[in-house]
């Protein structure tokens, strides 16, 4: 299983926990409103591919999308944690991407089932090597931006979040014991993408780094 890397210094991964619709532009080209509070979903640490890895795509969807999020990497655990206290939890950042089968995040919306299946193949979870917490001054002012085979395909700023990082913390810690290792995917805005096989995924979050992968097809 690959490890989470902060500033060269591997952190075993504990969780992924990612949020729904947490960019209003996102919820809107989604044709979806804004949740009231934050929607939370897992990925599996096993779909985590270090950054210059390649995105496999399974049979099993004809459409996958690209995602670009911001990610915090736990350092220290917690329950009940609350908001003014959250970033004390966050050991440092990364470049994320929420890697969606969305034809079959569709179906499942319409038949209600879970999201395991289009958010959770191997492969899906590609994060960058992260920098340490404290050489991000404000995470919430970033510029976030991707490029598809060099055409810019999303390009935003991560004051745009609905949650902020310390409300996800506070909620999520309210549900599940936080976990040093756990990684916090803090939603994508506008702009994902249908990716096919040989594609080149380039992403760049101010201060925090850049993120490439390629993209092939998953022969099985
Ligand atoms: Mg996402």
């Amino acid at each position: 299983m690959p490890q989470l890397m902060i500033a060269g210094k591997a952190v075993p991964p504990s969780k992924i926990l990612c949020v729904a619709r947490n960019y209003v532009d996102h919820a809107k080209e989604m044709g979806t409103a804004v949740p009231e509070e934050p929607i939370f979903f897992l990925k599996p640490t096993t779909s985590l591919l270090p950054g210059g890895g390649t995105i496999l795509l399974p049979r099993e969807s004809k459409r996958v999308e690209v995602e670009t999020e911001l990610a915090a990497i736990l350092g220290a655990g917690g329950r009940d944690v609350a908001a003014g206290e959250a970033m004390r939890l966050v050991a440092g950042y990364a470049v994320f991407f929420d890697i969606t089968a969305r034809d079959l995040q569709t179906k499942a919306r319409k038949d209600g089932s879970p999201w395991t299946a289009s958010k959770g193949f191997d492969t899906f979870a590609p994060i960058s090597e992260g920098v340490s917490a404290n050489r991000v001054r404000e995470p919430h002012g970033l510029s976030i931006r991707l490029r598809v085979n060099d055409a810019v395909r999303q390009d935003s700023n991560t004051g745009q979040m609905v949650f902020r990082i310390p409300q996800l913390i506070e909620a999520a810690s309210r549900i599940m014991t936080l976990e040093s290792g756990d990684v916090i995917a803090t939603g994508t805005p506008a702009g994902v993408w249908p990716i096919t096989p040989g594609d080149v995924l380039d992403a760049d979050i101010a201060e925090v780094g850049r993120l490439r992968c390629t993209v092939a097809a998953r022969n099985r």
